[in-house]
C-alpha cells in the first residue's frame, strides 16, 4: 500500500499542485469528465439505489457540478493572502494569513449519496491544492466502479489516487502504513470513532461527517399542511437513507392526528398508492439494511404503510405511532423510510426526549412563533438545521455543513471546503527601522507602560 502512496507525497512536495492555473485546470477537467459520463452516472445510481435522473441531478451530479462552478468563480480570491489588522503591541508590523494546501489527504465516502459525498470534498481538496486519495464505499458498487473510471480518466494516480475495496481492510492498511496530512471521513459514528483513533496515533487531523438521530419538532402553531408536505418529501427521498433526514417526529399532542393524516395524504400524492411502481421512490441499498429496518416495524403501531418485499428491497413509506420509548428505534439512527411519531405536551418534555441522543447532525422545527424558533435553536445542540423546512440547509453552498460532538467535527461546502483543506498560516512582518527599547529586557519599571499598551 505504502508504495502507491509515497509517489503521491513526492508529487505534492514537487509544488506542482500549488499554482492557481493548475488547480483551475484540474477542476475544469473533472467537470468535463463528469458531464461526459452523466448518463452512465444515472444508470449506476439507479442500479445501486434506484434513483431517478432528476433526483440524481439535484442530489448527486448537479450538486457536484454546482460546487465546481462556484469554486471556479471564487478560487482566485480564496487563494489570495488576507491582510488583517495588527495590535498596538506589534506596531508597526503588518499581518497576513496565507492559505496553504495540507498535503496528501484521504477522503472516505459512504454509500447513500455515493457520488456527491466523495466528489464534493474532492472539489474542496483540489481547490486548496492538495493531492488526494479517494476511498469510495464498496456498498454502492456500480457507482464506485464508474467513479474509478472517471477519476482514472481525469487525473494521474500521483495526483488523485482511487483506492476501492472493503473499508475495514483497505482503510487501516493505508492509515497505518502512511501518514496522511488530513482525513476527511463521511459515514457512521461507529466507524468514525475508529478513523479518529487511527488518525490520533499519528496526530493526523480529521474532519468527521457522521450520522445520528435528527429530530423534527412540529409545534401546535405550525402550518400543518406545509409541515407534512416538507417532512414527507425529505424523509422518504432516497428511501430515508439520508444523513439529514428527519429521524423521528416530535409533534404537539393537539395536532398529532391532523399531522398524521396530512403526512399520509402527501406520501400518496408524491409516490402514489403503490410506491413500488413509482419512479420517484427508491430502494433500500441491500438485504442487511433491509433486515435491520424491518425489525423496527414491530417497535410501534403502524398507522400508515408497513408493506415490504425483500426480493425487491422495497419498504413502503411508513408512519409509526405509539412507539416503544426504550427500544432501539429511539436510540439508533433509523436511516430508512420509517418515521416514528411521538407526541409531546411541553417544551421540556420534548427536549428531554431529544437529549437522550445528544448532538444530532440536524434539527428541524415547524412553528409560526419566532420565540419558539429561538428557544429551540438556543437550547438544543446540533450541527445545522431548518425552520419550517427539513434537510434543504445542506443544499445552500453559503452555509457550512457539518455536525458537532457525536455527529462529527468540521464543516464543508463552498468556501468552507476550501478552508477545511487549507492550512491558514499566520505571518507577522516587522520592519527593521523601528525597534523600541521597551520590548527588550531589562523590564523593571515598565509595568505601567505595558498595562497601557496591552489592555
Ligand atoms: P460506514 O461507516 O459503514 O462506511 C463509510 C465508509 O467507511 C465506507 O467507505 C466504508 O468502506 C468505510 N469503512 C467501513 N468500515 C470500516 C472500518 N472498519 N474501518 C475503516 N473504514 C471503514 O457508513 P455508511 O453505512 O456507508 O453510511 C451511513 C452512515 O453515514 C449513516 O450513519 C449516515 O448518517 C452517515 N452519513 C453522514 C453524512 C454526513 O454528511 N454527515 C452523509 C452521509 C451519511
Amino acid at each position: 500500500m505504502k508504495e502507491h502512496l509515497l509517489p503521491i507525497q513526492e508529487f505534492f512536495t514537487s509544488q506542482v499542485t500549488r499554482p492557481y492555473e493548475f488547480r483551475r485546470e484540474q477542476l475544469i477537467a473533472l467537470k468535463k469528465t463528469i458531464l461526459q459520463h452523466e448518463k452512465e452516472l444515472y444508470a449506476a445510481l439507479y442500479a445501486d439505489l434506484r434513483k431517478s435522473p432528476e433526483e440524481c441531478w439535484v442530489t448527486e451530479v448537479g450538486f457536484v457540478i454546482a460546487e465546481i462552478n462556484y469554486t471556479l468563480r471564487h478560487l482566485k480570491k480564496w487563494m489570495r493572502r488576507d491582510s488583517v489588522a495588527t495590535n498596538l503591541l506589534n506596531f508597526p508590523s503588518r499581518s497576513f494569513i496565507y492559505k496553504e494546501p495540507l498535503g496528501v489527504v484521504l477522503i472516505i465516502g459512504p454509500w447513500n449519496y455515493p457520488f456527491q459525498l466523495l466528489m464534493t470534498p474532492l472539489v474542496g481538496a483540489l481547490a486548496a491544492g492538495n493531492c488526494v486519495v479517494l476511498k469510495p464505499s464498496e456498498v454502492a458498487p456500480a457507482t464506485a466502479a464508474l467513479m474509478e473510471k472517471i477519476i482514472r480518466q481525469t487525473f494521474s494516480p500521483h495526483y488523485v489516487f482511487y483506492q476501492a475495496g472493503e473499508g475495514a481492510t483497505v482503510v487501516p492498511l493505508m492509515m497505518n502504513s502512511f501518514r496522511f496530512d488530513h482525513v476527511f471521513y463521511t459515514g457512521s459514528t461507529q466507524v468514525g470513532r475508529m478513523i479518529y483513533e487511527m488518525a490520533a496515533k499519528q496526530m493526523v487531523p480529521v474532519t468527521l461527517e457522521l450520522g445520528g438521530k435528527s429530530p423534527c419538532v412540529v409545534e401546535s402553531d405550525a402550518n400543518i399542511s406545509v409541515a407534512a408536505k416538507r417532512i414527507a418529501m425529505t424523509k422518504f427521498s432516497n428511501v430515508g437513507q439520508m444523513c439529514v433526514a428527519p429521524d423521528y417526529l416530535l409533534v404537539h399532542e393537539s395536532i398529532k392526528e391532523k399531522l398524521l393524516l396530512e403526512l399520509s395524504r402527501y406520501i400518496q400524492d408524491f409516490f402514489t398508492a403503490d410506491p413500488l411502481s413509482s419512479l420517484d421512490y427508491g430502494r433500500v441499498i441491500n438485504e442487511k439494511q433491509f433486515n435491520r429496518l424491518i425489525q423496527y416495524l414491530g417497535k410501534g403501531k403502524i398507522v400508515f404503510g408497513g408493506n415490504h418485499d425483500i426480493s425487491k428491497l422495497y419498504i413502503q413509506p411508513t408512519l409509526l405511532d405509539e412507539v416503544i420509548m426504550d427500544s432501539d428505534l429511539l436510540s439508533d439512527e433509523v436511516f430508512g423510510p420509517i418515521l416514528p411519531v411521538i407526541s409531546f405536551a411541553t417544551f421540556e418534555e420534548a427536549k428531554k426526549i431529544i437529549n437522550r441522543n445528544p448532538d444530532p447532525l440536524a434539527f428541524y422545527v415547524f412553528t409560526k412563533s419566532s420565540a419558539k424558533e429561538k428557544q429551540w435553536i438556543d437550547q438544543v445542540a446540533f450541527g445545522g438545521g431548518c425552520i419550517n423546512n427539513a434537510s434543504w440547509h445542506l443544499t445552500n453552498i453559503h452555509l457550512p455543513f457539518g455536525g458537532r460532538g457525536n455527529s462529527g467535527m468540521g464543516a464543508y461546502h463552498g468556501k468552507f471546503s476550501f478552508d477545511v483543506f487549507s492550512h491558514h498560516k499566520s505571518i507577522l512582518k516587522t520592519p527593521t527601522w523601528f525597534d523600541p527599547k521597551i520590548k527588550y529586557p531589562p523590564f523593571k519599571g515598565k509595568l505601567n507602560l505595558f498595562k497601557k499598551i496591552m489592555r
